[in-house]
C-alpha cells in the first residue's frame, strides 16, 4: 500500500519539522499543502499508527485538542496558560521519582509527564503593555 506510506511519511515530516506540539487539526492543514485528498480520519489514524509504533508521543488525550510531539523521547513541557503554546523544557527527567514511587505505591512505572505552567516571555510582555 504505497499511498498509506506516502501518507504516513508526510505526516511524520510535517510533525518532526516543527516544535509547536500541533493538534491534529493542524497537522491535517499543513498535510494538505502536500496531499490535497488526504481526510482527517486517515490523519488520526496515522497518528494512532506512529504513536503506537514509538515514533511520536501524544501529550494529552483529550480528543480534538490532544497535541502531537514528533519527539517520542520522555522530556518535560511547559504550557502557557495565556496562549496555550506549548514549549519543550530542556531539564534532565528524574527516573528517580519514578522509583521512588513505585516503592510507595507498588505501580509499576514506566514513565512520569511533568508540565510546567504559567506564562510565555510573550505574553508576560504583552500583559506589560496591557496593565500601563
Ligand atoms: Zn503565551
Ligand atoms: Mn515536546
Amino acid at each position: 500500500m504505497p499511498k498509506r506510506t506516502r501518507q504516513k511519511e508526510a505526516i511524520l515530516r510535517v510533525l518532526k519539522s516543527t516544535t509547536s506540539h500541533p493538534t491534529a487539526d493542524w497537522i491535517y492543514s499543513d498535510v494538505r499543502k502536500e496531499i490535497p485528498n488526504i481526510s482527517l480520519g486517515t490523519v488520526y489514524r496515522n497518528l494512532k499508527l506512529l504513536w503506537q509504533s514509538g515514533e511520536i508521543s501524544e501529550m494529552d488525550f483529550s480528543g480534538t485538542f490532544s497535541r502531537f510531539d514528533g519527539n517520542p523521547d520522555n522530556h518535560y513541557h511547559f504550557r502557557c496558560e495565556r496562549c496555550g503554546r506549548v514549549f519543550d523544557v530542556d531539564e534532565p527527567v528524574n527516573k528517580e521519582t519514578d522509583d521512588r514511587v513505585a516503592q510507595k505505591t507498588g505501580f509499576k512505572i514506566f514513565y512520569h509527564r511533568l508540565e510546567f505552567r504559567g506564562l510565555c516571555r510573550e505574553c508576560q510582555e504583552s500583559r506589560e503593555v496591557r496593565t500601563k
